[in-house]
């Protein structure tokens, strides 16, 4: 580490801990006692600082939030029943997160900030990671253009911050999905395989409409046909079609490479299940259900690991589910469920421990 990137460390006088009951906690709503901030100028980083989680004072004119250059990630850390804290596949974050940063033409972030920083970081809070079954600390990183200056062009200086929040179980109950016809997320040459702010403000319209309607997200089809089928609301997602998992595949660069999605898939193929990343139609999948073929439809993510969806609606025909059958995403829920909650060793070297 070069002398400009040290991280230097202010404590918070009191921890908010003692304030917060950890049962129950909703989804991103607590943050823990520091966080963390580098500031990037004249094209290098400094400055790196862990400090009390505080607000930032920002310029009315801040670039980000006029063009949007603004990119973040999803990150979470366990506790195994000895106390020993790990994240989870960090480096797989950090390497979508940089990713993201090249496509919204802003600078990369070093592995001594963006890992090192957020093992010191959280080995400071480590006492805010929940212990319990199915609870862990989120890692939210971010980075966003930080010129004071209304010129549409790439900012010259960037922020980049972690902050952490506790999170309990989050109950994913069966979906009721509706297929998205008029809106698209993502299209091809576009900045759907990036996790980048706009993506989210974009995709609120289509999931407000489809939940007035009685359902609880979209799943998103292609921007030229809306047949080929992409992600479900924020998740990726799978089908369990005559024995055969299938999932979109990423080549078009309009899916986010959902780091859940490559675990599942792994946990897939050792279970001897056969895994397809291909195109995958909603004629397709039509078929296949009518010809009882279709067995299991979940989604993947961070938040919900695995969210099983009981109704997918084309065109007014509803085709159900019953999530209580789905016996593959159950099991490959709990396979990894073990790893990362440390019940079962981590053949896969995923664990990364603080
Ligand atoms: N797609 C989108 C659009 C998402 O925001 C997420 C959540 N990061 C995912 C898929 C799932 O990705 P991951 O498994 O890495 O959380």
């Amino acid at each position: 580490m070069t002398e400009a990137l040290a991280i230097s460390v202010t404590k918070a006088e009191r921890s908010k801990l003692q304030d917060i009951n950890l049962e129950n906690i909703p989804f991103g709503k607590y943050f823990t006692d520091h966080m963390l901030e580098a500031d990037y100028e004249n094209g290098e980083w400094k400055s790196v600082e862990i400090k009390p989680y505080q607000p930032l004072l920002l310029e009315p004119s801040l670039a980000a939030l006029h063009y949007g250059q603004a990119i973040f990630e999803g990150i979470k850390a366990y506790k195994d029943e000895e106390g020993n804290a790990f994240i989870f596949r960090p480096v797989d974050n950090f390497k979508r997160f940089n990713k993201s940063a090249e496509r919204m033409n802003m600078p990369v972030v070093p592995e001594e900030i963006f890992l090192e920083g957020m093992r010191q970081l959280i080995d400071l809070d480590r006492s805010w990671i929940p212990a319990k079954n199915e609870h862990s600390l989120y890692i939210r990183p971010f980075m966003f253009s930080s010129d004071a200056m209304l010129g549409v062009r790439p900012s010259e200086t960037y922020k980049f911050i972690i902050i952490l929040s506790p999170t309990g179980p989050y109950y994913a109950q069966p979906m009721k999905i509706l297929v998205e016809e008029s809106y698209t997320r993502a299209a091809p040459g576009g900045v759907g395989f990036s996790k980048n702010a706009g993506n989210y403000g974009g995709s609120m319209l289509a999931a407000s409409q489809a939940r007035k309607a009685g359902y609880d997200q979209v799943l998103w089809t292609d921007a030229f046909e809306h047949k080929w089928l992409q992600e479900v609301g924020m998740m990726n997602v799978f089908f369990m079609i005559d024995g055969v998992a299938v999932t979109p595949s990423l080549e078009e660069g309009t899916i986010l490479e959902g780091v859940t999605r490559a675990s599942v898939m792994t946990g897939l193929k050792e279970m001897g299940i056969k895994v397809e990343e291909r195109k995958i139609s909603i004629d397709e999948v039509v078929e296949a259900y009518k010809a009882g073929k279709v067995k299991e439809v979940f989604g993947t993510g961070t938040a919900a690991v695995i969210a099983p969806i009981r109704e997918l609606n084309y065109k007014g025909f509803a085709m159900e589910f019953d999530p209580a059958t789905f016996t593959v995403s159950t099991n490959v829920k709990k396979w990894l469920s073990d790893i990362r909650e440390g019940r079962v060793a981590d053949n896969h070297d995923w664990m990364w421990k603080v």
